[in-house]
């Protein structure tokens, strides 16, 4: 299976990496895995068009077509950040902005969007509000899933939301590593 890993942290130690290589040392021999690492890409997360590079012209656009070609290859995606200020990072949105652009991504139909994209998803956050408050609270993963990537045509998609993060023990951080790896050795 063809997986595309996209990552968002810019600090190589952080907890967000022992997550990134907790998924990476487990994925099973049956991935053929590809990871886009926004920070070390250091990816240019602002969306620009206008009258002289107008809109329809994003999908052709050679700055983001590699990664184009990633999305289109991938039948599974796996998407590893950080919640900050309720949503993901500003670099992860602008990825989103830049590449699931409107007639590669999906179309506008009369009522909603049409997604041109397969495959499913797994998204892993981490953030420090307790797990009891988090099926509250706005977005923590939510939009990705249900109006970016179900909208784009990826499905089903699974969230793991690490809570309390920086709240909580070593030892409950690395069960909680424990219980990603054995996911990643399942899908
Ligand atoms: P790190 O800070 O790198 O690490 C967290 C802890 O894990 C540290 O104690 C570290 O020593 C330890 N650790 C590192 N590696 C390991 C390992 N391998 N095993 C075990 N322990 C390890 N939170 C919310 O809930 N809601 C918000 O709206 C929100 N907004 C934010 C906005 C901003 C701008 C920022 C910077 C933070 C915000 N946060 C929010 C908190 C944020 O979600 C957490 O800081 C983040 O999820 C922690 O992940 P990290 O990878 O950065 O952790």
């Amino acid at each position: 299976m063809n997986t595309l890993i996209v990552y968002a942290h810019p600090n190589p130690k952080s907890f967000n990496a022992a997550v990134l290589k907790t998924v990476t040392d487990n994925l099973s021999e049956n991935h053929f895995v590809q990871l886009i690492d926004l920070y070390a890409d250091n990816f240019d997360p602002v969306l620009r068009f206008d009258e002289d590079h107008p809109r329809r012209s994003l999908t052709e656009d050679p700055a983001t077509q590699k990664y184009r070609d990633l999305v289109t290859w991938a039948e599974q995606f796996i998407f590893i950040f950080p919640i900050w200020w309720s949503g993901m990072p500003a670099i992860m949105k602008g990825f989103i902005d830049r590449v699931f652009v409107a007639g590669f991504a999906y179309h506008n139909t009369k009522t909603s969007l049409e997604g041109h994209l397969s495959g499913k998803a797994w998204i892993i956050t981490t953030h420090n509000t307790p797990a009891f408050i988090t099926p509250f609270a706005q977005d923590y993963g939510k939009v990705l899933k249900g109006q970016i990537l179900k909208s784009c045509g990826i499905r089903p998609v699974k969230i793991n939301q690490l809570t309390g993060i920086e709240k909580i023990s070593d030892q409950e951080r690395q069960k909680k590593l424990a219980k990603i790896a054995q996911t990643a050795k399942k899908i």
